[in-house]
């Protein structure tokens, strides 16, 4: 198999999009803006569901599951969500074809099959939980109320490439109801910490964690928690927001509760989520230049054993052995293949593995039969060792839990490299070009600072740091004053 892989340092973007492809992660289909996941993509979805789920379902969240449509009075009940949304929504005006009477096997939109009101497909799904949750609600005993759901959604995005930003993409949307103020904050900010945790621990992503700008808010929301990632190139990555509503989809649906004392009020809300878009931020951040590479706790295949022979007779007898550390490794819960296919040579399937960012792989022939060894060779290192074969399983699973924090400080140390304190806007403009990455940078607070910035360098604010100090300041830009520095980049 043949790599033949465009270089990170000759073309980040061709890089990335050939890796995905040639990684079977996933490809461009038919159908403008869409991609199909691959097996081996879906693979690694799946485990960050599981993960995920996991972790949803330990802070006492339910799945369920909501309708595709919404109908376009019930999408605009909440205004600014709507408005918000509008430039990007799909929408359905029509439910029947009929043939086309001038042009024989062809289709046409059957005009008397117009919907009486058009239904949008689900761009987010606070339209028609909240809908719902005003029967679901009536007292407090009722409250909290802790949903996820698992879906597909629809933005018609203009640019799209491949699990970044497509125009259908999977998702997690998590939709919460609270009695109080307080509580819809501190789920809000749980969540994040609970995205912050998955992507550290599994993902092996360092993230910041912060509050977007107003501009930069979720439409609707009255504050937008994020986490922000950097990848390989310089560009942040938005990877998961938590929202806090407050009561603006209560209002709109008119969900209200009767508390303790019996009054009736509005009903505090959150969302939050995250995508197939962190499968690109996993690629961005480990990969390099001969493929893929996966942390192992997210790893479909975390081991691959390879046998190297010549004879029938050889082939036998190492796979005999493979096929019993294969099972020593299973019975340590470690996802193992033993790639026994005779129609394929080592030196291809190391090339496979190697491009599919596979963390350990195992070569066993001849001559380890033998000395009683193995041959082990890392993929985020690319170095080798000859291993015995006694005691190979507690081996390899210290080794993948190294191999885990070795990506995720390697990736911790890049991230920190390039967070970059400026005081002045041509210092920034410079370094923005020359080193990328975050900059730490005072800003005035006002929308227009930020879209003059926006405007004449690309680069946004990623997100007002949750634990930064807070220090006056003058503004980079306009001079005036500020409290604290905020994150600057370009991002994804
Ligand atoms: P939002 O509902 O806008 O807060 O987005 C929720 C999550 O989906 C965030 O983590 C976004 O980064 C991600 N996301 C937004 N748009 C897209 C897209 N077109 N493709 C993939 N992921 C997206």
């Amino acid at each position: 198999m043949s790599k033949n892989l465009t270089s990170r340092t000759q073309d980040y973007s061709k890089w990335y999009n050939e890796l995905v492809v040639k990684a079977d992660l996933a490809e461009n289909s038919g159908v403008r803006g869409c991609m199909v996941i691959k097996p081996y993509g879906y693979a690694i979805w799946e485990k960050m569901q599981q993960e995920l789920d996991r972790l949803f379902k330990e802070t006492g969240h339910s799945n369920a599951y909501f309708p595709l449509f919404v109908p376009k009075s019930m999408f605009e009940a909440e205004e600014t969500n709507a408005e918000g949304f509008a430039k990007e929504c799909a929408i359905v005006t029509h439910y029947r074809l009929k043939n086309d009477p001038d042009q024989k096997g062809k289709l046409i939109v059957d005009p008397n099959a117009k919907l009486e009101e058009e239904l949008i497909v689900r761009p987010t799904s606070e339209a028609i939980i909240w809908s719902t949750y005003k029967n679901w609600i009536q007292s407090y005993r009722d409250l909290p109320l802790l949903i996820n759901q698992w879906a597909n959604v629809v933005r018609w995005e203009m640019r799209t490439r491949l699990f970044l930003r497509t125009a259908e993409f999977l998702w997690q949307e998590g939709h919460t109801a609270h009695a109080t103020r307080e509580e819809a904050i501190e789920e809000s900010e749980k969540m994040m910490h609970v995205y912050a945790d998955f992507a550290e621990r599994f993902m092996a992503i360092p993230v910041i964690k912060g509050l977007k700008s107003p501009s930069e808010r979720f439409a609707g929301a009255e504050e937008t928690y994020c986490i922000e990632a950097l990848m390989q190139d310089g560009k942040a990555l938005q990877a998961g927001t938590s929202h806090f509503l407050g009561q603006n989809f209560a209002k709109a649906f008119d969900v209200k509760f009767a508390g303790q004392d019996g009054k009736l009020d509005y009903v505090w809300g959150t969302s939050w989520g995250v995508s197939t878009r962190l499968m690109g931020a996993l690629v961005m951040t480990h990969s390099d230049d001969n493929g893929l590479v996966l942390p192992p706790n997210l790893a479909p295949i975390q081991v691959v054993i390879v046998p190297i022979y010549k004879s029938d007779e050889e082939y036998a007898a190492v796979s005999a052995k493979a096929n019993e550390i294969s099972d020593q490794l299973k019975r340590f819960g470690i996802r193992v293949k033993f790639d026994n296919r005779t129609t394929h040579k080592p030196g291809f399937k190391f090339n496979e593995y190697e491009l599919k960012g596979v963390p350990l792989r195992i070569a066993i022939g001849p001559k380890d039969l033998e000395n009683g060894t193995v041959e082990l060779a890392r993929r985020d290192t690319l170095t080798k060792e000859v291993a015995a074969v006694d005691g190979i399983a507690t081996l390899v699973v210290d080794l993948l839990e190294q191999i885990q924090q070795t990506l995720f400080q390697k990736a911790e140390s890049f991230r920190n490299e390039h967070i970059t304190a400026v005081d002045s806007y041509s210092e920034f403009k410079e370094l923005l070009e020359t080193k990328g990455g975050f900059f730490a940078a005072h800003w005035d607070g006002t929308a227009e600072t930020e879209e003059r910035i926006k405007d004449e360098t690309k680069a946004t604010i990623r997100c007002i740091p949750l634990d930064r100090t807070l220090e006056a300041g003058t503004c980079m830009y306009s001079g005036k004053p500020s409290i604290g520095r905020v994150l600057f980049a370009k991002a994804y």
